[in-house]
């Protein structure tokens, strides 16, 4: 098996990955590091939760402090780009932890914040920037941040950054970056804009395949709960009411089905937060940290709100409604089953979102073992749908004994 010596990481990289605690390198970190350590650019397709943060971020901060050199002045060396502020912050913690006995200097750009702070992080010069690409640009416009050093460009979710409609951005930095350079652009899907975008951006890049979407699915225990619309609320008091479900992440599909959700399960006295987009920076963060910390132990939030934040050990994934992307679903789903972890998703379903369920089913290639067995069961919607269903890999399980992972299917 390969150990993170043989991938010849420096000393100083080695020591923080064991403080850690990371023992072997994952699949993408194994199979990518000695190629961006040569250079090469590459073309990823991986989600959060197969290491790939790491696997770029260490092979990146070894070639930096290879050559120290200073920027300049409101410029940086490596550039990374993410969909979201709470991504782009997270991928910032890692470098920092991952580069913490290497003295490079950092800082993360995002909306929604004052920008002042972050011109003056970047006016002496930086070795990284993870920046959201609409702040990138605003400080760019200002003439406050230039792009002409930059060494190495990471494309991170570049999918959910095209969802959100961030490409006439990355078309702009990537017109502002340097022709030589190293290009990473990863994404969790690989719709034919993404293919485009990684055939005009990268040069003879490596290309890897991690965790296809069923392998990811397959380690986690599914579970769907046909329930009418109203009673939902209610099935939610009742699942939470089971004490094996340590920390629950609630998918909704609106910012107001977020709070309202959140302030129901206040009501009957569990304790939970939303994030969602309508939510400042500093509410969202008071809600992640109360969550971490484990002062609350539901957390709902809309995909976008979601993206990428990575929590350990979330036991509980429920979509409270299904989304109707199924891709959204397999995101939804690996916030548990974090590097190897396991986890449960539970998903309701109303008549109305038969069609997402069976739009998942196609996605992850497997049904959805049914639960029966719960007090707001709705007959004609598991009815209708399992006229459509292919039988289930394993037999249901059942509601007794929790809705906690059921010790028989692992
Ligand atoms: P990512 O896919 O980058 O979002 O990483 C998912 C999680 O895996 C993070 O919590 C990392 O801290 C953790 N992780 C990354 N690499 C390893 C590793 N080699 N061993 C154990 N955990 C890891």
């Amino acid at each position: 098996m390969t150990t993170f010596a043989d991938l010849k990481l420096i000393e100083p990289l080695l020591r923080a990955v064991q403080a850690e605690n990371y023992e072997t390198p994952t699949p993408i970190q194994a199979l990518t590091i000695p190629h961006l350590l040569e250079g090469r650019d590459l073309f990823g397709c991986a989600q959060t939760g197969t290491g790939k943060t790491a696997a770029f971020a260490l092979p990146i901060l070894q070639r930096l402090a290879a050559n120290k050199v200073a920027a300049g002045p409101r410029r940086m060396r490596c550039l990374v780009l993410a969909p979201t502020r709470e991504l782009a912050g997270q991928i910032n913690d890692s470098f920092r932890t991952y580069g913490r006995f290497l003295g490079l200097t950092q800082t993360v750009i995002f909306g929604g914040v004052s920008q002042n702070n972050q011109a003056r992080a970047i006016s002496r010069g930086l070795d990284i920037v993870v920046a959201t690409p609409g702040r990138l640009l605003d400080l760019k416009n200002q003439g406050l941040v230039h792009l002409d050093r930059v060494e190495v460009l990471v494309l991170d979710e570049a999918d959910r950054m095209l969802d959100m409609g961030f490409i006439h951005d990355i078309r702009k930095v990537l017109a502002a970056v340097p022709h030589r350079r190293q290009t990473l652009l990863y994404s969790a899907t690989m719709p034919t804009e993404i293919a485009k975008l990684a055939e005009s951006t990268l040069r003879d890049p490596v290309r890897v395949e991690v965790t296809p979407v069923a392998t990811t699915a397959e380690r986690i225990d599914q579970r769907v709960l046909f329930v009418n619309h109203e009673n939902k609320r209610a099935l939610l008091g009742e699942v939470l009411a089971d004490p094996a479900i340590g920390r629950a992440l609630v998918f909704t599909r609106t910012k107001h089905g977020a709070n309202r959700v959140a302030e129901q399960l206040e009501k009957i006295r569990i304790r939970a937060d939303a994030i969602h987009g309508n939510k400042s920076q500093n509410a969202r963060q008071r809600a992640l940290d109360d969550f971490r910390a484990g002062r609350i132990r539901v957390l709902v939030a809309t995909d976008i709100a979601a993206r990428g934040i990575d929590i350990d050990g979330i036991t509980h994934v429920i979509n409270y409604d299904l989304p109707n992307e199924p891709e959204s679903y397999v995101h939804r789903i690996g916030r548990t089953a974090r590097a190897g972890a396991t986890g449960v998703a539970i998903s309701f379903c109303d008549a109305t979102e038969r069609p997402y369920l069976r739009g998942i089913e196609k996605v992850i290639r497997q049904a959805v073992p049914v639960v029966e067995d719960h007090p707001y069961h709705c007959p004609e919607a598991a009815r209708a749908a399992n006229s459509n269903r292919s039988p289930a890999r394993r037999p249901p399980p059942s509601r007794r004994g929790g809705w906690s992972r059921s010790a028989s299917t692992r």
